[in-house]
């Protein structure tokens, strides 16, 4: 089996691509992870990006699409896969599904997990950790939350704030996210392919509806 993975960000992309990595055996393909491992491996195709990032242009369809099928043909492509931050616009899913055809694949499922703005914005913002023992909390959420307010329930640590983001940088972030993949997301809707999963729920409930609709044999 493989998927397209499209989350907003917040939407908990990696911990459910961890999940399924490690209780399903996916590969997990990150379209950015597999150009700056390319470079660094200096392969035919990396040399080229490398070329076109020191002039400081950016990385066109074309050469992506190369990327994604160096790096499909570097792996077992009989067990699961899953794809991040690939394709993102419509050029590239023809791109992309020319690749598989070549590799005697189709996209099974595109799993899209939905998260609104708002939730998104919160999950950002109320993050906190504990800074002696690195464990994650959200005071915004609903669940996730510390005992004591502030308190690690652990090591009894106060807690420190951790959001990267402000609430303009997010929100910037997830309407240039949606706005990009919403082509994707229709093209395979039409073609019954995307699985959607209410994101806004508690993890544990969400990786459970993940498994739930991704079926049971995922070989
Ligand atoms: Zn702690």
């Amino acid at each position: 089996m493989n998927i397209i993975f499209l989350a907003p960000p917040a939407a908990g992309k990696g911990t459910y691509s961890t999940l399924l990595k490690e209780k399903y055996g996916f590969s997990h393909i990150s379209a950015g992870d597999v150009l700056r491992e390319q470079v660094a491996l200096g392969s035919e195709v990396g040399n080229k990006v490398k070329d076109i990032m020191a002039k400081g242009e950016m990385v066109n369809d074309e050469l992506m699409a190369e990327l994604i099928e160096t790096k499909l043909k570097s792996i077992d492509i009989s067990k699961p896969f899953m794809l991040d931050g690939y394709p993102r616009k419509l050029n590239q899913v023809k791109d992309y599904e020319n690749i598989l055809q070549k590799l005697n694949l189709n996209v099974d499922k595109v799993l899209y997990i939905n998260i609104d703005k708002e939730t998104g914005l919160k999950r950002i913002l109320g993050r906190v950790t504990c800074p002696k023992c690195n464990k994650g909390y959200n005071t915004l959420t609903g669940y996730m939350a510390p005992k004591v307010d502030g308190i690690c329930d652990d090591c009894k640590t106060p807690l420190v704030s951790r959001s990267d983001d402000t609430k303009e940088a997010y929100e910037k972030r997830y309407d240039i996210y949606l706005n990009e993949t919403q082509s994707v997301l229709d093209y395979y809707k039409e073609k019954g392919k995307v699985i959607e999963v209410d994101g806004t729920k508690d993890p544990d409930s969400v990786f459970k509806e993940i498994e739930i609709l991704l079926g049971d044999k995922n070989g």
